[in-house]
């Protein structure tokens, strides 16, 4: 069991005279924060999102914390998007930085070889799964999710001559046009997205509104069923696949585990059909869901394994990994200049060795249980929540109208404009939670791997005293 310190939480603190961007380094005095948030409506494109919801100028983050300009302190339950998993400012990550920096290493090295990557590649390599550690190849790619996405495509594509993708309803995979095709919600590819005539959507195992009205082990098993009778139905329209693609845990999709049963069926139905396993852990890997890789929770190994996020300790850094039988690819295939940076590869190998060697995968199991359990207690007096599920530190509570009537299945329809009115009276309370799922209601929980048996206590606190506010308050958001 890792020793996690308790970071001495304060509840927000607006009394701060003393502005926090002052305090460092002896940099010229940092423009007020309402000035910096102006400049940035004014600036950014439309297209922005945090910062709308949490309208802060973050000037020191530490662990769980971050304080803004203002001198508030907030608990951050987003961390970066599940990005810091060791939370701010760690120290094994900052003695990494240095480290590289001292050491008058280059900083970006395109694809070279380097010493820094060797050690970030054997570090990984070491704590994959026995099957992909033993036959895998890994390549190095643009330094975000969405293109280690984009190059798993193409290296599926390539290596079957095919074209097709199946994927997941709920799915979410990245911003960028092949990642886009194969990413569910309608409204973000709608109008930019290519027709998606090769991808094939299929139902996700989403017991609360199960598809086929059966709901838990049952429904996914039906569903299971369902995508093997479409693959074999000479009439079922679907052409051999190039990939099928799927994360363990939708997170983006409103936090819903595939069922380990459901997950072996997808590699059964897919190895038997010759047909490559694309597994997205952009957002579970990393001991995110109480394992260290989530399909460890499955025992299953799929052909290529996408990672990003933690993966580079909180800076940018994506690769995949995958069974080299798949390498058909030309020299220069999925290529791309920022493919080579030294402090993100030192950062990664540096958070990797950190979470194996202080086993934050089972942190996150027994704290995270600890967490569910509080939110269910949360729930139990409030209709308006329709479900709390999640994994490890993925948490996620579906936000419900309570006044509709109940279906068969007994859920409720979403509440997007109460889950966004618990998100902002949680920022009031100096907690930042981000939303995600059908119609972006549902709370999300996505702390550092770090979090501490008091933070979490403290996070709970806070969301319950916000549930309350969002329910009586209706215009708060
Ligand atoms: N796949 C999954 C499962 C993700 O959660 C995300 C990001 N939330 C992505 C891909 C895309 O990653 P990025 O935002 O770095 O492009």
């Amino acid at each position: 069991m890792p020793v996690v310190t308790d970071r001495g939480l304060r509840p927000p603190d607006r009394t701060s005279s003393t502005p926090a961007a002052d305090e460092g380094g002896g940099h010229a005095p940092a423009p007020p924060p309402h000035a910096v948030l102006q400049r940035q409506r004014l600036r950014e494109s439309s297209a922005r999102t945090y910062a709308r919801s949490f309208p802060i100028v973050p000037v020191r983050a530490s662990g769980m914390t971050i304080t803004g300009a203002d001198g508030t302190t907030y608990l951050d339950c987003l961390a970066g998007a599940g990005s810091l998993a060791l939370g701010h400012n760690h120290p094994v990550v900052v003695e990494a930085i240095r480290q590289v920096l001292d050491s008058q290493a280059p900083l970006h090295a395109l694809d070279l070889a380097t010493p820094v990557k060797d050690t970030f590649v054997e570090t990984l390599f070491a704590l994959l799964p026995d099957d992909l550690a033993r036959h895998g190849r890994i390549h190095f790619c643009g330094p975000t999710g969405a293109d280690a996405v984009e190059a798993a495509l193409k290296l599926t594509r390539t290596a079957t001559g095919r074209h097709g993708v199946l994927a997941f309803t709920g799915a979410y995979h990245g911003m960028t046009a092949g990642a886009l095709s194969v990413t569910g919600n309608v409204a973000v590819r709608t109008p930019v997205a290519p027709a998606p005539t090769d991808v094939t959507r299929l139902p996700y195992p989403y017991s609360y509104r199960c598809p086929f009205g059966i709901g838990g082990s049952e429904g996914a098993a039906t569903g299971a069923k369902y995508i093997a009778s479409l693959l074999d139905d000479p009439s079922g329209g679907v052409l051999p696949p190039a990939a099928m693609i799927v994360e363990p845990v939708q997170g983006e999709g409103g936090v819903i585990p595939a069922p380990d049963e459901w997950l072996r069926e997808m590699r059964a139905i897919t190895a038997d059909r010759q047909i490559p396993l694309i597994v997205d852990e952009v957002q579970t890997g990393v001991a995110r869901t109480g394992a260290f890789w989530a399909i460890e929770h499955a025992g299953i190994t799929p052909d290529v394994l996408v990672l990003s996020k933690a993966v580079g300790g909180g800076l940018p850094l994506a690769v995949i990994v995958y069974d080299s039988r798949l390498d058909g690819w030309q020299v220069g295939a999925h290529t791309g200049t920022f493919r080579g940076n030294q402090l993100a590869m030192a950062t990664g190998a540096a958070t990797l060795r950190y979470a194996a060697e202080h086993d934050l995968a089972q942190h996150a199991r027994v704290v995270g249980q600890r967490l569910r359990a509080e939110l269910n207690r949360l729930a139990a007096d409030r209709p308006s929540v329709g479900e709390v599920r999640g994994r490890g530190f993925m948490l996620g509570i579906e936000v419900v109208d309570r006044d509709a009537a109940p279906d068969a299945l007994d859920s409720r329809p979403p509440a997007p404009e109460l889950a966004a009115r618990i998100r902002a009276e949680a920022f009031r309370r100096g907690l930042i939670v981000e939303l995600g799922g059908r119609e972006d209601s549902v709370v999300r929980l996505l702390p550092p791997l770090v979090i501490s048996e008091a933070e979490a206590d403290s996070v709970i606190e806070r969301l319950a005293a916000a549930w309350t506010a969002a329910e009586r308050n209706p215009t708060a958001a």
